[in-house]
This record gives C-alpha cells, sequence and structure tokens, in this order.
C-alpha cells in the first residue's frame, strides 16, 4: 500500500479518510456506521481521556457507570429529549436467536422471546441515571451530586465518517444534581470552561466558547454551552458541549430534595460531554500533507530513535547510546521508542514516523558515533538540526514545550485569518465561498432567519459567544434590529 497520502488541495476529504487509515489510527468495520480504533489511535484517545478524567476528578466530580440499556418507557419520560433522539435509536426486541428451521445453519430471532418492554440503547444517558438518581437524593445533604461517566453510546447516524460521526462512539457524558438553578448553570459553565482548557492547552486548537441556539440545543436543555473549533478547510466542528437541563429531568423522574427550610423542591441539572470525535478535531487542525501532525502532550510516544547503521558492532554501539538518550528523556517524563527493528529500512522507518505525527525524530548513524552528535528532526516544521549529544535532552525537552505552542499559534492564526466580519447577506455568501471559516454577522435572533440562511447557504449558527459585545446593528439577513454579532460556519 502506497503511504503518499492524497494532498489536502487535492481533496481535503480524501486527505481526512486516507490519514486515519494509513496513520494506523481507525478502520471501517463490518458493521455499517462503526469503527475500529486501532492501537494507535487508541493510545492517543487513552491520553485524552486521561487528562480529562485527571481535570474532572479535580473538579469534584467522581466516576460511576449505568446501563446500556434505556426501558423504552424510562426514555420517554422527558419528552423533548426523547423526541430528539427517537431517529437514531437502536431498539432491543428479543433476547434469543434460534436455529431457522427453514434454512440450516442458519440462526433466527425466537418469536418466542420477545421482550415485554423494548429496550434502547443509550444514545445519552440521563433517563437511566435521573431514575437512579431518584433513589440517591433526599435532601440538601446529598447535593451536589457530581457524577461522570465513560460510556460508549450508539445515534444511528446516516452519513458516517471515521471519529467525526459514528454510529457507536465512545465519549464522557457528566450527569450533575444541585440545589439551585444558579448552582447548575455555574456548573455547566465550569465544564464548558474545562473542556476549553484541555482542549486549547493539551490539544493545541484553540475554541470559541458561546452559547447555542434554540434550534442547535441539545433536547431536553435549557441551554447549550458548547466549544466551536474550525478545521483547516475552513468548516467548523463542534468540540463539545454543556448542557443546563433546568428542572426538566428532575420534574420527569421526580427527583426531589428537602431544602434546609424543610421545603420540598425539584433538582436542578446539568449535563457535559465530549466524544471520539475531538480525534477528528485533533488531526484536521494540524495534520498536513505528509500524515498526522502530533502535539507532544497526546503523542504516543514523543520521541522516537532510529538507529542508521551497516554493521552489527554500530548497532550495538548506537543502540548503547540510545538506551542513554533514553534513560535521560524519561527522568525528564518525555517517553520515547527505541525503534530497533531489523525487518525495516532507516528510510521506510522515517516514513512511517511522519505518517504516524510523531513530534520528534532523533536519527543515529556511523557519522554521529564518531562526532558525538544526532540528527534531530522537528514533525511540526519538518527541519532538522544536528545537535551535540551533551545538549541533546535540553534541547529535546525545550522543544517539547516549543512544538506545542507552535501548533497552537499556527491554529490561532488559521483561525484568525479565517475570520470575517460581514455586514450585507452578499458578503456573507461571497466570505463563506471564497475563504468559509467563520463568519460574524448581526441575526435578528429568530429560528425563521436561521433557517433561511441555513437553506441558501448550508451555513449554521455555531455559538453566541461568550466574549460577543452589545453592539447596534441590523440582521445580515433580515435586516431586523440586532443587538449581537453571532458567529456562522459550514460545520462537520
Ligand atoms: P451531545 O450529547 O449531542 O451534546 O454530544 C456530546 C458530544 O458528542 C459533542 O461533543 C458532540 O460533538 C459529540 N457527538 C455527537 N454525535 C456524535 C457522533 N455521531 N460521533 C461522534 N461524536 C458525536
Amino acid at each position: 500500500m502506497s503511504k503518499k497520502l492524497t494532498s489536502r488541495a487535492e481533496d481535503y476529504s480524501k486527505w481526512y479518510n486516507e490519514l486515519v487509515v494509513k496513520a494506523d489510527l481507525a478502520e471501517n468495520s463490518a458493521v455499517r456506521g462503526c469503527m475500529v480504533i486501532k492501537p494507535y489511535g487508541y493510545a492517543i484517545w487513552e491520553k485524552m481521556q486521561a487528562e480529562l478524567d485527571r481535570m474532572f476528578k479535580e473538579t469534584g466530580h467522581q466516576n460511576a457507570y449505568f446501563p446500556l440499556f434505556v426501558p423504552k418507557s424510562l426514555f420517554e419520560a422527558e419528552e423533548k429529549n426523547a423526541e430528539g433522539f427517537a431517529k437514531e435509536c437502536a431498539v432491543v426486541t428479543h433476547y434469543r436467536l434460534q436455529n431457522d428451521p427453514d434454512k440450516p445453519g442458519k440462526l433466527r430471532v425466537d418469536p418466542e422471546a420477545k421482550l415485554e418492554e423494548e429496550l434502547v440503547v443509550r444514545p445519552t444517558s440521563e433517563a437511566i441515571i435521573w431514575n437512579t438518581f431518584k433513589g440517591w437524593v433526599q435532601s440538601y445533604r446529598d447535593l451536589p451530586l457530581l457524577i461522570n461517566q465513560w460510556a460508549n453510546v450508539v445515534r444511528w447516524e446516516m452519513r458516517t465518517r471515521l471519529f467525526l460521526r459514528t454510529a457507536e462512539f465512545l465519549w464522557q457524558e457528566g450527569h450533575t444534581a444541585h440545589e439551585t438553578k444558579a448552582e447548575a448553570i455555574a456548573e455547566a459553565e465550569l465544564m464548558n470552561n474545562v473542556y476549553a482548557t484541555f482542549v486549547e492547552n493539551f490539544m493545541a486548537i484553540p475554541v470559541v466558547k458561546g452559547l447555542k441556539t434554540e434550534s442547535e440545543r441539545f433536547a431536553g436543555a435549557d441551554d447549550t454551552y458548547c466549544i466551536e473549533a474550525l478545521m483547516q478547510d475552513g468548516k467548523a466542528l463542534q468540540a463539545g458541549t454543556s448542557h443546563f437541563l433546568g428542572q426538566n429531568f428532575a420534574k420527569a423522574f421526580d427527583v426531589k430534595f428537602t431544602s434546609k427550610e424543610g421545603k420540598q423542591d425539584y433538582v436542578w441539572a446539568t449535563s457535559w460531554g465530549v466524544s471520539t470525535r475531538l480525534m477528528g478535531a485533533l488531526i484536521m487542525t494540524h495534520s498536513d500533507d505528509h500524515g498526522l501532525v502530533l502535539p507532544p502532550n497526546l503523542a504516543p510516544h514523543q520521541v522516537v530513535i532510529v538507529p542508521i547503521y551497516k554493521t552489527d558492532e554500530q548497532f550495538d554501539e548506537i543502540s548503547k547510546i540510545a538506551n542513554l538518550i533514553i534513560s535521560d528523556l524519561r527522568a525528564k517524563n518525555i517517553s520515547v521508542k527505541y525503534d530497533n527493528r531489523t525487518t525495516y529500512r532507516p528510510g521506510a522507518k522515517f516514513a512511517q514516523h511522519e505518517l504516524q505525527g510523531v513530534p520528534l525524530r532523533i536519527a543515529i548513524g556511523p557519522k554521529d558515533l564518531e562526532n558525538g552528535t544526532v540528527e534531530l528532526a522537528r514533525r511540526d516544521t519538518l527541519t532538522k538540526e544536528v545537535v551535540s549529544l551533551d545538549l541533546l535532552t535540553g534541547i529535546v525537552e525545550g522543544l517539547m514545550t516549543e512544538i506545542q505552542n507552535t501548533l497552537y499559534k499556527k491554529a490561532f492564526d488559521f483561525r484568525a485569518s479565517h475570520t470575517t466580519e460581514v455586514n450585507t447577506f452578499e458578503e456573507f455568501k461571497d466570505t463563506l465561498e471564497k475563504t468559509g471559516g467563520f463568519i460574524s454577522a448581526h441575526w435578528d435572533g429568530t429560528t425563521e432567519t436561521e433557517d433561511k440562511i441555513k437553506d441558501i447557504t448550508k451555513a449554521t449558527i455555531r455559538c453566541i459567544p461568550e466574549n460577543s459585545v452589545e453592539e447596534e446593528g441590523v440582521c445580515v439577513f433580515s435586516g431586523k434590529p440586532s443587538t449581537r454579532r453571532v458567529l456562522f460556519a459550514k460545520a462537520y
């Protein structure tokens, strides 16, 4: 299989699909819309999980686990949520197979084994969790309840793409219960900020924080906070959402508490989630025509060492030096892989590590043995330099921070040059066609206008940015008065 990728300029979407497969991140499976996450891709996801999990615990949350199946009657209880997800639900109707009497060697559903009540495979877990919370919350002393679950969910998506939109995906879902509305809103905002900090600092992807409009809101939420990122093809990606659920689920599942004053009231709720879609964001923000580019924080190996040798003696000598480098770098918490496979030539190894986005490559050859040097190659800039062994650890340590920062800055500058303020619908359409990206425009606040703009241009309102300032203006489409700009974009 050729390792060379289609270029982004030639066909962005093809580039993405090829990269995911060739960099060994994931592949399509025998199940429609469901992917196999391969070990290298899973190692990156595990790094994301570990950091997010740390951040959730630092903000007072605990992990728990709830069933995959939601009895239909529970699923129906919060009407808006049920209605919003109904079209994407996989449903279990039977619990047994039997030999098919008409087709030898084949199985069929046992008609006798029909479930009395259908089970919905969770597309999200509010229903089953709030039904459980009912037994956990009696008084104000039981609050706040700060729970997170790492799980898989199923949404029967019609148009799927590896990581970005799959029928089954991995995610975490936070579910919290609070005494007051203000506390629940603060929690929803806090977790949106946690997501923003994670995606910016850890993944080196700048995001816009904001609120979704009514039509883009999570089904069953009073408000949806989100973080939106911009991909290299000028399309936006919703990278995470945090919902203020009001008392909707507490009312649907009758979750009440007795306050300090002895009064009974419904509990206030939030839920928040990020998924394996973040892998898609990572790929589409930083990678290039040579393959994946990983920020050091997310790289399964931050450094790879490749020996270049002709004789066994040279190989032994290089291996000794490599082992010294490894122990020095590990002492600085830098992860290193020594690629001493004898089954591949150095050129093939270089190509593989480039394709897989290893941030730094150290090559050691016979000349380096003589000179006490190594060759250091950066994946992000594709630059190389010869470095003295004595200085190597310090340089590598410095580069870990520098590469992380350079990637963030590059993505930030790209977003800045692809965010345009427009004041007329002509400018709106023109910008969307020529540069894409985020379009900052006035909107009259109605779903009707939002829908019309979407029908004509395919652009949606990504969010009402948190930092948008009050400003007198007129809606770019209807000409009606507006008090602040919102961000539009075509999105994944
Ligand atoms: P939601 O529960 O709809 O707010 O989604 C929670 C998170 O999962 C958001 O970050 C979404 O972008 C992401 N997400 C939603 N649907 C999918 C999907 N089909 N595949 C991967 N991620 C998804």
